[in-house]
């Protein structure tokens, strides 16, 4: 089954930093990681600080959907609060909001130390629509986040100061991040303690129970003896036999040229909030990317003449934001698999299936920020620690 098409943007024009073999013999390890995308590189690099890890990815490390996320990295979620109290309290939702915050701070933490080598930059986030029957939902979602302290301000067609038109929209000035995400992944794989225990092209075919543990069995037949295994495989579950961990769906993109002069205000991380909804921010080089159009996932190949359409359909929106400039034009289209849940966070915790099977699959258009925090989540639970955090993100709720 296909989760990505199209040539996504962030792994080309990138040289390749560092090769990782594949597994050729029996190992020993405390905690197993099945999945090398950004989720289980985070996993890795905090988690081989204090045990002993082995990261597996059946592929290339970050060329799941991890290389085509646009990466904006906001701390607001994919719905308005109002629209996520069936799921979560108020006091819930505002610590999902902070969680986002601190993300941002925790990633910045990261660049700090080890230098910006993936295009990271802080950038404000703005949600807007230019639609009048989400004007008053929009004029709701800022009373709640000025209510719970989260600083933000209010615009609309009078002080608008973006170059497209809207009816209302929330800029909040330190709300979110940047980077290329192929890249970031990189960093965390490379800066892990456990160099000697990370290996591609090893795919895990079949989990067992084993003495004290589980013994996963890869393609080639070798054996990974483990106390716990994480499951970071995306939106991939055929490892799980199952389908339905949570809803899927194709997000598509497109990348522009690179236009001279070019940039809006702040050059804010930008969200619509209407439906289908669309999402865009500036790449070095001025370029344009733009997303959304997203469709059902069905479990099977992505269809090539949909995709086809849903660029179209993506370039011709971007002409109308932006009309008055002639020389936008279009260098990239690509599109992968993304998971939503009702609460719009990620399925982070121990499984259903066995209490030793974690999973670490971010969910929803901020599903990186998600990671960011989740992993405190991981750390907690297998320190047999409290964490406020849990049962918002336990793969066991209602997904
Ligand atoms: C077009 C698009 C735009 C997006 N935009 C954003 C955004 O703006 N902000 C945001 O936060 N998120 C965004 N997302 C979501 C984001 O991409 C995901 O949350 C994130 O990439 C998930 O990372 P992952 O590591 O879980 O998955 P992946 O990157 O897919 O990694 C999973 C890995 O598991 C490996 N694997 C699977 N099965 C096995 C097995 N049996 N054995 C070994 N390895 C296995 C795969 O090879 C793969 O490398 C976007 C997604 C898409 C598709």
């Amino acid at each position: 089954m296909e989760y990505v098409k199209g040539r996504p943007f962030f792994c080309e024009n990138v040289s390749r930093i560092k090769n990782y073999p594949y597994l050729s013999k029996d190992k020993y390890c405390d905690i197993l990681i099945i999945g090398g995308g950004i989720d289980g590189s985070i996993a890795n690099y905090y988690l081989s600080d204090k045990y002993d890890v082995v990261l597996v990815d059946k592929g290339r490390l970050g060329f799941g959907c991890t290389s085509c996320a646009t990466a904006l990295l906001e701390y607001q979620l994919d719905d308005f609060a109002k629209d996520l109290l069936p799921y979560m309290s108020e006091k819930e939702i505002c610590m999902a909001y902070k969680m986002g915050l601190e993300a941002v701070d925790k990633i910045q933490y990261l660049i700090n130390h080890y230098g910006n080598t993936c295009d990271f930059n802080l950038r404000p986030t703005f949600l807007f629509s230019n639609s009048i029957f989400t004007k008053s939902a929009i004029e709701e979602e800022y009373k709640f986040r000025i209510k719970n302290n989260f600083i933000c301000e209010l615009f609309d067609e009078s002080n608008n100061p973006f170059p497209f038109s809207i009816k209302s929209g929330i800029f909040a000035r330190n709300g979110g991040c940047e980077f290329n995400p192929y890249l970031f992944e990189k960093l965390m794989i490379e800066n892990a303690k456990n160099q000697e225990n990370i290996f591609e092209n090893t795919k895990i075919d079949k989990i067992e129970n084993a003495f004290l543990g589980f013994v996963a069995t890869t393609n080639f037949g070798e054996k990974i003896y483990c106390k716990k295994i994480i499951i970071s495989t995306g939106f991939n579950w055929e490892i799980l036999n199952t389908n339905s961990l949570c809803e899927r769906f194709i997000t598509y993109s497109v990348v522009t040229n690179s236009l001279k002069d070019f940039m809006w205000f702040e050059n804010a991380l930008v969200h619509d909030a209407v439906s289908p909804y669309h999402y865009m921010r500036l790449l070095p080089g001025n370029k344009i990317i733009f997303g959304g159009e997203d469709s059902v996932y069905k479990g099977k190949d992505i269809n090539e003449n949909l995709a086809t359409k849903k660029y179209v359909k993506l370039t011709n929106d971007l002409f109308k934001l932006f009309s008055n400039r002639k020389d936008i034009k279009i260098d990239y289209s690509f599109c992968g698999c993304f998971g939503t849940t009702p609460n719009n966070l990620g399925l982070i915790g121990e499984s259903k299936y066995d209490d030793n099977i974690l999973l670490f699959i971010s969910c929803g258009a901020n599903g990186i920020i998600n990671a960011m925090k989740g992993i405190e989540v991981i750390e907690d639970i297998l320190e047999h620690k409290d964490n406020k955090l849990i049962k918002i993100f336990s793969p066991k709720r209602d997904c």
